[in-house]
């Protein structure tokens, strides 16, 4: 029997379990004549900064710039040095270059793709102003330890909360914890716009004051300019739409999580390495990457099979083309390269149903068993 094919993620079937809101949120716009940082961008702001347990909300246009501006807010500048990830969404480096300034990459830990806490003090220079980890994938990365070594070096911390919208760790969600959170609303996002959108929480109101002066072209009074800004504003109709969508988030992520569970009960034993979830971490399953050594066999063993798969992502961002200029050849920072040459994102999503995740697993097995077959 041949089945339909599986989506990486049906995004157009997401918005449609919400469509009367949607369309309810374009009408209040509409009809509202204000079109730029009005209600809708000040409600949202309020209603997100809550639901991540953090004081302020500042909308931006992307999560990119949010991470640029939040650097800048923080009082980064050419010639500073930003510890980020070595395997990250390439966005986290670029906001560290587009300062001016140098993106020191740290490895992972290999079991939770999220930067090893242990690596860090080894990378502190008299350069360093921040430290910037992602929560790569929906899990939180330690931020215990991070929180505690940059205190004791003075440095402020950055998170890319980009892919993890609702994740918890040590019972906060992400938004509590450093300095400042910078977000995206990209549409693919556990909470995802109809177009681009970004915002940075934190609790710091210097922080915040700066973001707002910042985005709106260095201007907290029309026409008066304290600071070389940008343009770089969360639109009103997107925000409106964040409003209406916010709401659904947590059963959106409950539902990911129990795609999560289903697929961890029936990979197990295949000779793949599966997601690792520590003690005291609460992930939102933004993607569900697994490892094989032959990952490129497999991901087309899917593909035949009709399971559309991914991979996040092809190539490290000291390997891109973008970053030839630091220099650093292949085989500089192994534990990111290997994880670029094995990982393969499987189908996930909030209405991805039980048939269609059972429809997965059945075809991992299948070509992981005839893969093991081909080495023994
Ligand atoms: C999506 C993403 C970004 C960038 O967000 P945009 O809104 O597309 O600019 C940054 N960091 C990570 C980890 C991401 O996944």
């Amino acid at each position: 029997m041949t089945h339909p094919s599986v989506p990486f993620l049906d995004l157009k079937a997401v918005q449609m379990t919400q469509r009367d809101e949607l369309r309810a949120a374009f009408d209040r716009v509409l009809d509202s004549g204000w079109y730029i940082l009005g209600q809708e961008v000040a409600q949202f702001e309020a209603e997100y900064a809550a639901w991540c347990g953090a004081a302020h909300c500042i909308g931006v246009a992307n999560g990119l710039d949010a991470l640029t501006l939040a650097l800048r807010a923080m009082g980064v500048e050419a010639g500073d040095e930003v510890i980020v990830p070595s395997n990250t969404y390439i966005a986290t480096w670029l906001a560290v270059s587009h300062i001016g300034a140098v993106p020191v990459p740290v490895e992972p830990d290999p079991l939770t793709f999220n930067l090893d806490p242990a690596r860090i003090e080894a990378a502190i220079t008299p350069k360093t102003k921040v430290i910037l980890p992602v929560h790569l994938y929906g899990q939180a990365a330690e931020m215990a330890p991070i929180l505690a070594v940059a205190r004791q070096h003075g440095l402020r911390v950055l998170e890319d909360g980009a892919q993890a919208h609702g994740a918890r760790v040590q019972g906060q969600r992400v938004g509590a914890h450093g300095d400042a959170v910078a977000w995206s609303f990209y549409p693919g996002k556990n909470l995802g716009a109809l177009g681009d959108g970004g915002a940075v929480t934190t609790s710091d109101p210097q922080i915040a004051e700066r973001l707002r002066v910042l985005r709106n072209y260095g201007s907290r009074v029309k026409y008066h300019n304290e600071v070389i800004g940008y343009n770089s504003r969360l639109d009103e109709l997107q925000a409106a739409l964040l409003r209406a969508k916010l709401p659904a988030l947590q059963g959106q992520n409950e539902r990911r999580a129990a795609i999560a569970q289903r697929y961890l009960q029936g990979l197990a034993g295949l000779g793949l390495s599966l997601p690792f979830v520590p003690p005291g971490h609460e992930p939102v399953w933004h993607l569900f990457v697994v490892r094989h050594p032959r990952r490129d066999e497999l991901a087309q063993g899917l593909a035949a099979l009709g399971v559309h798969t991914m991979i996040h992502y092809p190539v490290a961002p000291h390997l891109q083309p973008a970053y030839a200029s630091l220099g650093m050849k292949a085989g500089s920072l192994p534990i990111s390269e290997a994880m670029h040459a094995q990982v393969l994102s499987l189908p996930i999503g909030p209405t991805q149903t039980d048939a269609q995740t059972d429809q997965v697993i059945a075809a991992v097995r299948e070509v992981a068993h005839r893969l093991h077959k081909l080495a023994a």
